[in-house]
């Protein structure tokens, strides 16, 4: 294909993400204004389906027997699979304190504007709902639910503090833990006592101690949801979340490990016994492609958009479009939506999530996205080449 009907194709692109600017920004901030938690989006998923049916396209929600999870597709004729995913769940407490919001119409407005040059360039437009990104694993049951298994790519953004289009993200897992040791009168009979406060206080100590010899980058971190239930009883029963994280998924396992077994140990040396479990599975590592990374900058900058060149791990934290990465060849780049100083998960970064500079970006990059879409549809060798890669990696 000539540079110049790409560029003008491109062009189109973005004038009909303009076009679409008013339906997405307004049901961005119905999904902002109505923050639902990890698998009870029913009102964002139902939003995006009816705007996405309205397009053309036809969807099926309720996917990998998640409610809340669709999959949207338009094709024509055969070519590859270009998959866009849509996160919506909000934070426990927070509302849209990750901008989700944004995400779920950034990559709802590429599929859309994307798949109208379905007729010029045969291949399939997905949008693909992914709920409870934030704890829960969503893009997990989608992947056992087989939705992947017929994509090429799957892209999406994230908003955040800087604009980047590599990103890194740690492997983590959730290690519930619940000591159980003997109640007794705290003064009258303590030597009747097993204290299951001193279990997790010797744990919390021999976590904080292993912290200074664990690889770069990994981290431990937890807290107490139950320690006790008055002061003048021996604690029974204690429990908590903690967890683990590291750069890739073999090491993050090693650590678990260690930390099952300070939890033993702890149970061990107070008598109590205690119940370790995993609620999810694993969120794995980030892997970056390359072949699609460099194709988002290109357009980026052809949007006016300089990214910056992002220091590896820095301020990492973990998704599950790692497991995605680890599927199909993907990318996670990053929109600055907000000043450098504002933490994720705030309320700074909340506010950012509903104003003006967040749903610019949105805009911004629901563009970028179709945009390397249409790079892909337009040269199929493109996608054998990010396959490649994948494959290599
Ligand atoms: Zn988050
Ligand atoms: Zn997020």
């Amino acid at each position: 294909m000539a540079q110049a009907s790409t560029g003008q194709l491109k062009d189109q692109l973005g004038a009909r993400i303009d076009s679409l600017r008013p339906d997405l920004e307004r049901i961005g901030r119905q999904i902002y204004a109505n923050p639902e938690i990890g698998y009870e989006e029913r009102q964002a998923a139902g939003w995006l389906s009816e705007l996405l049916r309205r397009q053309g396209f036809s969807v099926e929600l309720g996917v990998a027997e998640t409610p809340t999870a669709f999959v949207a597709t338009r094709r024509n004729g055969s070519g590859p699979t270009v998959a866009f995913l849509a996160e919506y769940d909000a934070l426990r407490g927070l509302g849209h304190g990750c901008g989700h919001n944004l995400i779920a119409m950034a990559s709802t407005g590429a599929g859309i504007a994307l798949a109208e040059i379905l007729d010029q360039f045969p291949g399939r437009v997905q949008v693909i709902g992914t709920p409870a990104e934030e704890g829960g694993g969503g893009k997990i049951r989608l992947i056992q639910g087989g939705i992947f298994q017929e994509v090429d790519v799957a892209m999406m953004f994230h908003p955040d503090t800087k604009t980047q289009v590599l990103h890194w993200a740690l492997a983590v897992t959730h290690l519930h833990f619940e000591f159980t040791g003997r109640a007794a009168h705290a003064s009258g009979d303590p030597e009747k006592g097993i204290n299951a406060l001193d279990a997790f206080v010797l744990a919390y100590n021999a976590i904080s101690m292993l912290r200074q010899h664990i690889k770069e980058g990994a981290r431990v971190h937890g807290f107490l949801i139950e320690g006790g239930t008055a002061p003048n009883i021996v604690p029974e029963r204690t429990r908590g979340e903690f967890l683990v994280r590291a750069r890739d998924e073999a090491y993050m396992q090693e650590l678990v490990q260690k930390v099952k077994n300070i939890f033993q140990a702890a149970a061990l040396a107070t008598g109590c016994s205690v119940n370790l479990s995993f609620g999810e599975d694993p969120y794995t590592d980030l892997r970056n492609n390359g072949v699609l990374a460099r194709l988002f900058e290109e357009n980026l900058k052809r949007l006016g958009i300089d990214p910056v060149e992002g220091v590896p791990w820095e301020n990492a934290g973990s998704t599950d479009m790692g497991n995605v990465s680890h599927v199909v060849p993907a990318i996670h780049p990053t929109l600055a939506i907000a000043p450098s100083d504002v933490a994720g998960h705030s309320q700074a970064f909340l506010e950012a999530s509903g104003s003006l500079r967040g749903y610019q970006a949105m805009i911004d990059a629901a563009k970028a996205l179709a945009m390397t879409g249409a790079d892909l549809l337009a040269d199929p060798s493109l996608v054998e080449n990010a396959k490649l890669e994948f494959r290599r990696a």
